[in-house]
C-alpha cells in the first residue's frame, strides 16, 4: 500500500497569495479590529511580513487599517464582488447582519455606493462577495451569532454572519462559515485561526476542525472554569461577596462553569489578564445565546445557586481538613535543632559511636517543632 507524502513546509504553497477582504460595515464597535492589533501568537505584523514559512502571501483590506481611501480602498471589493479578483480571498465580517428587508426606507449598514449612486448595503455586499470567497471569517460575536445588536428588542432584526448565509453555507473551499466568537475576539484566538487557514490555503493542515457552532474546536473546546485560575478557591467553597478578592466570583454573576472560552487559560495579551483571573465575571460573550441568556449580568446565575450551595458543604469541610494537614506541613520537623544529641533517627554503627552521642533506633521519630 503507498501513502500519500507528507505536507512539506519548503514546497510550493498551492495558493501562493491571499488577499483578506475585511469588512467592519456590520452592526460593529470594530472592537475587533482593535483587538487584533495586540495580537503576538502570531501578530498581524507576521503574517503580513511573511515571518511565517510556507503560507501564502496575505494582503489585507483593512478600512481602518489601508492606506487607500474612497474607490481606491474599494477596488479590490468590487472586483471580488463581481468575481473578477486576481487572486483568492477571504472574507472577513465584522459586527452583525441587520435585517434590511425590515427597513422601510434608508438603510441599517452600508459601504460604499452602488452604481446609481445610492449607499450599498452591508448584505448587498455579502451577497455579491461570499460566493466568491476562498473562505469566510466572522470576526467577534456580532458577526458569528448577533452579539448586543441582535438582543431582545432590537429594531434592526440583527443577526449573526452564519444565520444570514446560512447555515448549510460553503465557500469555494468547501468551509462554513468559521466563526471566532468574543465580545471582543481575543486576538490570538482570532490571529491563529488566520494562521491556520492561511496552512491550509497553502495545502499544509486540513480542513480546520470546527465544533457544533462552526468555532475552531482547538480553542473553544473547554469551559473558562477549567482554565481559571480562582477554581481551588471554588472548589473549596470559598466565594467572594464583593469585588476586589481574589476568590472565586461565582456569587457576583460568573458563568464561567458554563461557557466556552480559552481566555482564563490564554490571557488576553501575550498570556496576561483573561476575564476571571483578574477579578472580572465571565459574562459568556463567546456563546451563541449571549448576551440575552446570560442577563441580568451581575446576579449571580441560576445553576450556580444549586451546585454552588452544593459545593459549599463539600467545600467547607475539605477545606476543615486541609487547614489541619497545612499546620501540620507548615512546621519543621524537630530534629533540625542545634542541641547537642542527635534525634533524626540515624543508627550510628556500635564501634563507630562517639562518646556523648546517643544513637537512636530507626522509626524513633521527634515530635514537631512548634
Ligand atoms: Fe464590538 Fe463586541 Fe460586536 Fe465585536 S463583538 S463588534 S467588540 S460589540
Ligand atoms: Fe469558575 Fe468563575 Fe469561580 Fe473562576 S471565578 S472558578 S470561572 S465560577
Ligand atoms: Fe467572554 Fe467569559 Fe471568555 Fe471573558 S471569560 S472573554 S466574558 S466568554
Amino acid at each position: 500500500m503507498t501513502t500519500a507524502p507528507a505536507p512539506s513546509l519548503t514546497a510550493a504553497p498551492r495558493i501562493a497569495e491571499l488577499d483578506v477582504l475585511w469588512i467592519t460595515a456590520g452592526l460593529s464597535c470594530d472592537g475587533d479590529s482593535i483587538s487584533i492589533t495586540a495580537a503576538t501568537q502570531p501578530s498581524l505584523e507576521d503574517l503580513l511580513l511573511g515571518a511565517l514559512p510556507g503560507i501564502p502571501k496575505m494582503r489585507l483590506h483593512h478600512p481602518v487599517l489601508a492606506v487607500e481611501n474612497g474607490e481606491e480602498f474599494l477596488k479590490p471589493f468590487r472586483a471580488a464582488a463581481r468575481g473578477e479578483h486576481p487572486r483568492p480571498f477571504l472574507l472577513v465580517v465584522e459586527g452583525s447582519i441587520p435585517n434590511e428587508k425590515l427597513n422601510r426606507e434608508g438603510y441599517w449598514a452600508a459601504l460604499g455606493t452602488r452604481d446609481d449612486g445610492q449607499p450599498k448595503t452591508t448584505c448587498e455586499w455579502l451577497d455579491e462577495l461570499a460566493p466568491h470567497a476562498w473562505g469566510v471569517v466572522a470576526a467577534g460575536t456580532c458577526a458569528t451569532y448577533g452579539g448586543v445588536h441582535a438582543m431582545s428588542g432590537n429594531p434592526t432584526g440583527a443577526m449573526g454572519l452564519v444565520d444570514y448565509l446560512g447555515w448549510d453555507f460553503r465557500s469555494q473551499a468547501g468551509l462554513p462559515v468559521v466563526c471566532v466568537p468574543g465580545c471582543p475576539v481575543q486576538p490570538d484566538n482570532f490571529m491563529e485561526t488566520l494562521l491556520y487557514l492561511l496552512y491550509q490555503a497553502a495545502g499544509l493542515s486540513p480542513m480546520i476542525p470546527l465544533d457544533h457552532a462552526l468555532r475552531p474546536r482547538w480553542l473553544f473546546s473547554q469551559t473558562v472554569h477549567e482554565g481559571c485560575d480562582r477554581g481551588g478557591y471554588y472548589e473549596q467553597g470559598d466565594f467572594a461577596a464583593e469585588y476586589g478578592s481574589r476568590k472565586c466570583i461565582v456569587k457576583l454573576g460568573c458563568w464561567g462553569p458554563v461557557v466556552m472560552c480559552n481566555v482564563a487559560r490564554r490571557g488576553w495579551i501575550a498570556g496576561v489578564g483573561g476575564c476571571p483571573n483578574v477579578g472580572g465575571i465571565c459574562i459568556g460573550c463567546t456563546m451563541p445565546g449571549f448576551p440575552d441568556k446570560f442577563m441580568p449580568f451581575m446576579d449571580e446565575p441560576p445553576g450556580a445557586k444549586m451546585s454552588s450551595a452544593a459545593v459549599l458543604m463539600y467545600g467547607r469541610t475539605v477545606r476543615a481538613l486541609r487547614n489541619f494537614t497545612k499546620s501540620s506541613l507548615e512546621k519543621e520537623p524537630a530534629w533540625r535543632s542545634p542541641g547537642g544529641a542527635l534525634t533524626t533517627g540515624y543508627v550510628r554503627p556500635a564501634a563507630a559511636t562517639p562518646a556523648g552521642l546517643d544513637a537512636k533506633e530507626p522509626g524513633d521519630a521527634a515530635e514537631e517543632k512548634p
